[in-house]
């Protein structure tokens, strides 16, 4: 076999879409995959931890990391940024590892103009009736910020087309046997002997 790169692997969509739920059962399944722990400044939630949930950063912090060109990608959501580490990515990469990133679609858009290779993955719910459902039934949000968050995913579902990839998360476990599928299709697209 020759060594080849790692692939990225964007899973992105929707706040409230179940990305973060998919990606826990996906990284029970798949031990082949690297998270990339993203940065953030917004509050820890209860349960969550540093290092593992996100990096927890003050917006000082944050920006030197934007202005030292450290983040892949980052953006402002709902008033907190969220942004990607560089260094692991490119590194986890070289060693010929996978790289799976759960992010919001303006990274997403800013990911596809660094690394057109990447494979995007669009998380879909199966109405916004049942988006606004999961976020409030999540009880981690007030309630603007739930209707914030709604308003972002419409805006955010109309760029559904700039994905290779849309996975309906009607049920949890399908939604990770796609992606195992996507994962497997897109090594042997590059499988060379
Ligand atoms: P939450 O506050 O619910 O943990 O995350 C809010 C949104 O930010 C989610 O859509 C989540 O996927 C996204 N997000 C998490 N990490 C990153 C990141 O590193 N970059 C970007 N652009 N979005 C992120």
């Amino acid at each position: 076999m020759i060594e080849q790169k790692g692939i990225l692997f964007i899973l992105s969509g929707p706040s409230g879409v179940g990305k973060g739920t998919v990606r826990k059962a996906l990284f029970e399944k798949d031990t082949s995959l690297q998270y990339s722990i993203s940065m953030t400044t917004r509050d820890k939630r209860p349960g969550e931890v540093e290092g593992v949930d996100y990096f927890y950063r003050t917006k000082e912090e944050f920006e030197e990391m934007i202005n030292k060109g450290q983040l892949l990608e980052y953006a402002k959501y709902v008033n907190n940024y969220y942004g990607t580490p560089r260094q692991y990515v490119e590194e986890t990469l070289e060693q010929g590892k996978d790289v799976f990133l759960e992010i919001e679609v303006q990274g997403a858009l800013q990911v596809r103009e660094n690394f057109p290779e990447g494979v995007f993955i669009f998380l879909c719910p199966p109405s916004l009736d049942e988006l606004k459902n999961r976020i409030i039934n999540r009880g981690t949000e007030t309630e603007q910020s739930v209707m914030n968050r709604l308003r972002a995913a419409k805006d955010e579902i109309e760029l559904m087309d700039a994905y290779d990839y849309v996975v309906v998360n009607d049920y949890i476990d399908n939604a990770v046997d796609k992606i195992q599928a996507i994962v497997a299709s897109e090594h042997c697209k590059r499988e060379r002997v």
